[in-house]
């Protein structure tokens, strides 16, 4: 399948500064992709470069095999919604989001058409004469979602357009628009901050860190197959196992951890003999060993404290290596436990990801 955003070695420098550093993209036509990644991490900067706000300072950018980086902004029709709504507020509603048609010289009669059936779209049916100071936050998104849909865009820019909106709002909003964006089979790049939003609303995720891509996949792999340290501490909760690579061939790595185990793991890219690498496991799936339970790997642990999360408890534990790990458990298998008790843990390979340890000096296992 060809792409029908291409970005390709996308590089943009504030001065000495690379907020955008040789990024590559390619995403598919009708595919929902959320850029995401901690403040200052470049994903505004790489929007404004598709939307030609901003020009490269190198590399180039494809739309339906067309390039267009050096477009205007205005020829790129692109359709774009942002936080602040940016609504014009004398215009009525109709006006608004009549705006982009008038812009392209459609008759009046299309015009109306068109405009009656975004907002029918975003379920805003008789408040064409309002004013947007006459709406609240979460209809002012969606006159806005009508705006940047109205004029059939082939690409939908969203720069955290949910961010000003409260938390119960902010998932209906996520699903309303979803829903608009399979319904066009529109292309969409949705920027945020929020890994909820990005995982329940994205198709893939496109991880940003200084400017780069650190993984690009569905939120399925990031969350359970992150390849690096911040995408596995970045989305959702992270326990790590310090450890050495002993040997690594054809994708499949053995490694020596701190209490002496040696584990036998997949592992996606190429580790280096003698390298510090990461076992790294989400809370959920370290288990308590009773009696018949089958796991890879077995822990000794001492209770550190258990704190309510709502569904369930999250057991704070001490290994005998001094690794500090927290531990996803339901209500009966906490209810007797007590700080200072000692726990047996267990877990399995296969819910495991092994990464490297990019921050250590690799000198990690002797
Ligand atoms: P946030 O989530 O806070 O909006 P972001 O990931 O969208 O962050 P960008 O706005 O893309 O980050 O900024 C990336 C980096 O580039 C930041 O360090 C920012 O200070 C810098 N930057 C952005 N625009 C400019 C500019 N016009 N001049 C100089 N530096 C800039």
């Amino acid at each position: 399948m060809t792409a029908h955003l291409e970005i390709i070695s996308a590089q943009k420098n504030y001065k000495n500064f690379k907020a955008v550093d040789n990024v590559h993209l390619s995403i598919n036509k009708g595919e929902f992709v959320t850029i995401l990644g901690p403040s200052g991490s470049g994903k505004t900067t790489l929007l404004k470069l598709i939307a030609g706000f901003e020009s490269l300072n190198n590399g180039a950018i494809l739309l339906d095999g067309q390039e267009i980086t050096k477009k205007k902004a205005y020829d790129r029709n692109i359709g774009m919604v942002f936080q602040n709504y940016a609504l014009f507020p004398h215009m009525t509603i109709f006006d608004n989001i009549a705006y982009p048609l008038q812009l392209r010289k459609v008759p009046k009669q299309e015009i109306k058409e068109q405009v009656y059936k975004a907002l029918q779209m975003v379920r805003l049916e008789g408040f064409d004469s309002r004013f947007p100071s006459q709406l609240s936050g979460g209809q002012q998104q969606r006159v806005a979602l009508a705006r940047a849909i109205v004029f059939n865009p082939p690409l939908l820019l969203l720069d955290e357009p949910l961010g000003a909106l409260d938390k119960n709002l902010r998932q209906q909003m996520q699903f309303e628009i979803k829903h608009i964006q399979e319904k066009l089979g529109i292309t969409t790049v949705n920027v945020t901050h929020d890994q909820e939003e990005a995982l329940t609303m994205s198709d893939r995720i496109c991880v940003m860190n200084h400017g780069r891509v650190e993984q690009m996949d569905t939120p399925e792999r990031l969350y359970n197959c992150p390849q690096s340290k911040f995408v596995s501490s970045f989305i959702g909760e992270i326990n790590w196992f310090h450890g050495e690579i002993i040997h690594s061939e054809s994708g499949l790595s053995i490694v020596k951890l701190l209490n002496g185990q040696v584990v036998r793991m997949k592992a996606e890219q190429t580790l280096k003999e003698n390298s510090a690498v990461l076992i790294a496991i989400r809370p959920e799936n370290i288990h308590v060993v009773h009696e018949g339970s089958a796991y890879t790997h077995k822990y000794h642990v001492k209770v550190m404290g258990k704190t309510y999360i709502g569904d369930s408890f999250r057991v704070e534990a001490m290994t005998d290596t001094n690794e500090r790990i927290s531990i996803k458990l339901p209500y009966a298998a906490t209810k007797e436990m007590a700080v200072g008790d000692q726990l047996e843990v267990g877990w399995n390979t296969a819910d495991a990801s092994l990464i490297p340890d990019d921050e250590a000096k690799n000198d990690a296992v002797s």
